[in-house]
């Protein structure tokens, strides 16, 4: 059995963070992971969604996927999640870099089998796509559900990692005639585009127009 990585931030240790509060704000607003196991000797590291449920972290896909197979067979796991909150513009080009949060979580999934379980995950990803989604689209059926692998990963060896604020320059560099700052970034929701066979009289719903009219 592999030993599992240290979670321990050793370069910038001040912008390290291990408290769950803080993964677990990173992990929810985060849509996507890179997950990295590997596979026949090389590592292999895919992007996919991910949804948090208390102490588990959920990743779904096609009961077809090798990755999700190899997952469910015990083959031990990194998942890495990065929202990128802005471009930190240096005097030097030396010290550019950008404002973030991530978290890295090391770990062995295992395969949820009970429906109920199952459900509540779908449930989650689909909720945290758009809040009030589940409610109004058609349930998986049974033949959907088995079609979809899900997995569960415990939260019990996380760490998370911050970078905000101004650039750090050089004190020789600070009277330099070059702009130094941040340049922010955000991701927006819309205009949305409606499905070409979409039948018509089909009101948008409230919970998505509330989403747009926010950005
Ligand atoms: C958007 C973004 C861009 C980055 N760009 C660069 C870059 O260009 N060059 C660069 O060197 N570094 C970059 N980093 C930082 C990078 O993620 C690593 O933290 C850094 O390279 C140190 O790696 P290490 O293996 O020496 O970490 P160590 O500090 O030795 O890692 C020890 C343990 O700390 C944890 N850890 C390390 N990094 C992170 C992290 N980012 N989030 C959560 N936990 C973590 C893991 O559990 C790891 O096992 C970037 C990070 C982000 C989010």
């Amino acid at each position: 059995v592999a030993t599992r990585p240290s979670t321990r931030i050793t370069r910038q240790p001040a912008r390290g963070r291990y408290d769950r509060e803080t993964v677990d704000a990173i992990l929810d607003e985060a849509l996507v992971c890179h997950l990295g196991i590997v596979v026949d000797g090389h590592p292999v590291v895919i992007p996919t969604l991910q949804a948090r449920v208390d102490d588990i972290l959920y990743l779904h896909g096609s009961a077809a996927s090798r990755t999700l197979r190899a997952l469910s067979e015990g083959v031990p796991a990194s998942v890495a999640v990065t929202l990128v909150d802005g471009l930190v513009l240096a005097r030097s080009v030396f010290h550019h870099s950008v404002n973030y949060r991530s978290a890295v979580v090391f770990g062995t999934a295992r395969a949820i089998d009970a429906p109920e379980e199952k459900l509540r995950a779908l449930e989650r990803f689909v909720e945290k796509l758009v809040p009030g989604r589940w409610a109004d689209a058609r349930r998986p059926t049974e033949q959907e559900l088995k079609a979809t692998t899900v997995l569960a990963l415990p939260l019990d060896a996380a760490s998370a990692k911050i970078r905000e604020g101004a650039p750090s320059d050089d004190e020789g560099d600070l009277g330099l005639p070059v702009w130094a700052g941040v340049l922010p970034l955000r991701t927006t929701a819309g205009p949305l585009e409606a499905a070409p066979d979409l039948p018509a009289g089909i009101e948008l719903p409230s919970y998505l127009r509330a989403l747009v009219d926010d950005h």
